[in-house]
């Protein structure tokens, strides 16, 4: 039975409920499996089923300690009439490659596959460690993860949700996606200062305050959560059986992945659905500007101390990539990881051995695009193959570009998120003419698509506004408390 480790300390051992329970190791590090072997499995047995076979398939591996019957009732619940899509995650031919559109569910962005997901796994965490806490989760967002957050925590049962926004500082239909936001658990809040500001003050309180009143625990839905890694890995499975059922693959072609990346989750998925036995080529890590990765994964040398560059592509704006600490405890093992992440947090740098890089560069490989790039992949792809993309996944296109070899294996874009949702920046790029109202922009998409705007996103604009407080940062601790206090 799969245990949970820290990245920083072995010894600390957990089962999966209780690392979902807990988010974070004590000690910093981040759970993983324990043994990378304990996940192998035949792939045949999990792509021959539905997104939710699947689902179940790759869940009972991971999360053993739920049990087979637990396990399906949480699937259900997490996908049942959630997406538009029926696939959940379907994939469409484009050109000569693929895109992976993980875009169907309720905020059109991908981070609602797993944040479908992680409250019922934490809820029934709850109950299997007795945990009576009610458990509030508190999340600072630049865009995506409020609105994708504040939909998967809406009205369930043992957990309230405050989002802290920067005021002015997220797109109008983020804004609305937020303080539209319904369930009597859930709350946004913006605050008058910037991203770094709100985030720097939630990680304050999940020092001084892990208990705001009696009762309450406060718990974050950061992707460096177990339970939101997991189930990402289903998408790599689906998409390899969308490609054998459409027979562009035969069975045991490897293919490679293209994966927009920001803080090194999804892309970490990819590595475990590897490691499990899914047929994978190559997984390329897609950067904007902000090029961190792409310089690691050439040299081996990470180096946060660099200009952070704001681009169209806003989710993958980032200079930290947390996830991929789990990817240096399985190449360069304990004792390097420590290290490696003593010196990041000291001198802003690490550089891991040649060893190292050459067993990462086997599987991974970085590639980064500009704004201008994405834009021109945009336009190109839709006026090529009268496809629209939105301006994360188009940066992965324009770097599927720049590292397409000649042995050209067939090849997959995830998408992770719906043009609509970014539609000022993608009549941009179109050349179209934008307006000062995002209503206006996403029905010129629809105008130049034919496609419709999904469901989630043409009701914004007539929702009631639920969530109106602004506050100051200092305010933020007392703001918690009010609410732990008055269960919001
Ligand atoms: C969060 C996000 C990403 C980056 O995903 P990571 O798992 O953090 O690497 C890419 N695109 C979009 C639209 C996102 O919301």
């Amino acid at each position: 039975m799969i245990n949970y480790i820290s990245t920083r300390n072995s010894d600390i051992k957990v089962t999966s409920s209780r690392a979902i329970l807990n988010g974070q190791a004590p000690d910093g590090g981040l759970y993983i499996p324990e043994n990378l072997g304990d996940i192998q499995t035949d792939y045949h047995s999990i792509i021959d089923k539905d997104f939710r076979g699947m689902a179940r398939a790759v869940w009972n591996i991971f999360f053993p300690d739920y049990g087979d019957e637990l396990i399906s009732q949480l699937v259900e619940r997490s996908y049942k009439d959630k997406f538009s899509a029926p696939e959940i995650t379907p994939l469409v031919k484009v050109g000569s490659s693929h895109v992976l559109e993980l875009y169907h569910g309720p905020t059109s962005a991908f981070k609602d596959v797993a944040l479908s997901a992680l409250p019922n796994l934490l809820t029934a965490a709850r109950e299997m460690n007795d945990f009576h806490d009610q458990i509030m989760i508190l999340t600072a967002t630049s865009g995506d993860t409020g609105s994708a957050a504040l939909c998967g925590f809406s009205d369930v049962p043992g957990t309230s949700i405050v989002v802290f926004y920067p005021d002015g500082g997220v797109s109008e239909t983020q804004k609305l996606q937020m303080v539209t936001a319904p369930g009597s658990n859930t709350c946004a809040c913006a605050i008058r200062g910037n991203f770094d500001d709100a985030q720097t003050g939630v990680k304050a309180l999940f020092r001084e305050i892990p208990h705001p009143v009696e009762g309450v625990s406060l718990s974050s839905a950061n992707s460096i959560n177990i339970g939101r890694l997991v189930p990402q890995v289903v998408y790599y499975f689906s998409a390899y059986s969308q490609l054998l059922a459409s027979g562009e693959i035969k069975d045991g072609d490897k293919v490679d992945f293209i994966v927009p990346t920001g803080n090194f989750g999804d892309i970490m998925a990819g590595y475990f659905a590897l490691k499990m036995g899914l047929p994978v080529g190559r997984l390329i890590c897609a950067s904007n500007k902000n090029d961190v990765l792409t310089e690691f994964l050439e040299t081996g040398h990470y180096d946060r101390k660099r200009t952070f560059f704001k681009t169209t592509s806003p989710s993958m704006d980032i200079l930290v990539s947390s996830n991929l600490e789990r990817l240096l405890y399985y190449v360069c093992g304990e004792e390097h990881t420590v290290k490696y992440m003593k010196d990041l947090a000291e001198t802003g740098e690490y550089q891991i051995t040649e060893d190292e890089l050459a067993e990462i560069k086997s599987v991974f490989v970085g590639a980064c695009a500009s704004d201008e790039e994405g834009a021109a992949a945009i336009r190109d792809v839709f006026e090529a193959e009268h496809y629209l993309m939105d301006t994360h996944t188009s940066i992965a296109w324009a770097c599927l570009s720049k590292t397409k070899d000649a042995a050209n294996a067939p090849s997959v874009v995830l998408s992770t998120a719906s043009p609509y949702k970014f539609s000022r920046a993608v009549l941009t790029a179109l050349g179209a003419e934008i307006s000062d109202s995002d209503e206006a922009n996403m029905k010129k998409c629809h105008e130049i698509t034919g496609a419709a705007i999904p469901e989630g996103l043409a009701g914004i604009f007539e929702r009631t506004i639920n969530h109106k407080d602004v506050i100051a940062i200092d305010k933020m601790k007392q703001y918690v408390i009010d609410k732990s206090s008055k269960n919001l």
